[in-house]
């Protein structure tokens, strides 16, 4: 990873930065696993990497957080390099409109979920992904060490615990799915790989690197294809208009990017043909994108007027 150096986007950062220091209100860590409960509201980092892997960063942008549903936007990626379009017969485009993890919708649509990034439809990626590799995770993990060239990169095994702890629902969202032909593997199999994907530990840094294969359209660090222009393309869109939670629709507007939440506090967010961001702040709002998160990534684009509008 090339050092920070204070080029055209580090000003910017800082000013961000300063501007998020004196707002109030960030929001609550999630609680339903002790680990994420535990983080600081009040750490922030931001990171933007350019095409090059030069990385500009603020504030707490090295420090590992739970990368949580930023992660299927990866997974997804390397299951569609995989196996194409036979993946949409089995997880659907449209924005859900209901909680992330909400299973009324699989009931009336077949147990086919609306997108890739509600629980329900990453469910269904990493199924079909396990049937192909045996342990999506670990795709996945080599993946994200491969990009971010952090090789320190790894799960949180306690964090992948406690979500088995207090996995009733992702589990009976998997055994609906089962029900209906839409799952191949095992459930229990199923949550385990899952729950260890969303456990990855990951800065700001290592993550805009590791997005960066998007914002050069499909084209991954080392110069090798993971994914067609149309892929990247579609992987893009499904961030914009899927990537927040039921808030996808208000990110759009004040942001402009493609981007994708977590739980654990980051948010990723994609400037085709120019750079990647992360940006991360443990406060949540009521639909689970980060406060300090969302306005930070409202002012980068405010004040650059970088945006894909
Ligand atoms: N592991 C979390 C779950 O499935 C992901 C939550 C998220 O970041 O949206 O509940």
């Amino acid at each position: 990873m090339a050092a920070s150096t204070p080029l055209t986007f580090q000003p910017i950062l800082e000013r961000i930065a300063e501007e998020i220091e004196r707002t109030p209100g960030r929001g609550r860590p999630a609680d339903y696993i002790p680990a994420l409960a535990a983080r600081d509201p009040r750490s922030f980092g931001m990171a933007v990497a350019e095409l090059d892997g030069t990385v500009y960063g603020v504030g707490d942008w090295r420090e590992p957080f739970s990368a949580q549903s930023i992660t299927k936007v990866f997974t997804l990626a390397l299951d569609l390099a995989r196996e194409g379009d036979e993946l949409w017969e089995h997880v659907g485009r449209e924005p859900s409109g209901n909680p992330f993890n909400s299973l009324v919708q699989l009931e009336y649509e077949n147990g086919i979920p609306r997108n890739p990034f509600i629980n329900a439809g990453a469910l269904v990626v990493t199924d079909r992904l396990h049937t192909r590799t045996g342990d999506a995770a670990s795709e996945l993990l080599a993946f994200l060490r491969a990009e971010s060239g952090n090789d320190g990169l790894d799960f949180d095994l306690e964090v992948a615990a406690s979500e088995t702890a207090h996995g009733d629902r992702n589990a009976a969202l998997a055994h609906l799915m089962a029900s209906y032909g839409n799952i191949d593997n095992p459930v229990p199999v199923l949550l385990d790989d899952y729950f260890r994907q969303c456990s990855i530990m990951a800065s700001c840094a290592d993550l805009a690197l590791a997005t960066m294969f998007l914002a050069r359209h499909g084209v991954r660090a080392d110069g090798t294809r993971l994914l067609s222009l149309s892929q990247a393309k579609q992987i893009n869109a499904i961030m914009l208009t899927c990537g927040t939670y039921d808030a996808a629709g208000d990110f759009a507007y004040r942001v402009g990017l493609p981007g994708k939440s977590g739980v654990g506090g980051g948010i990723i967010a994609v400037v085709p043909g120019r750079c990647t961001l992360c940006v991360w702040s443990p406060g949540l709002d009521e639909r689970g994108n980060s406060v300090a998160g969302v306005a930070a990534l409202d002012r980068f684009t405010t004040l650059t007027g970088v945006s894909v509008f």
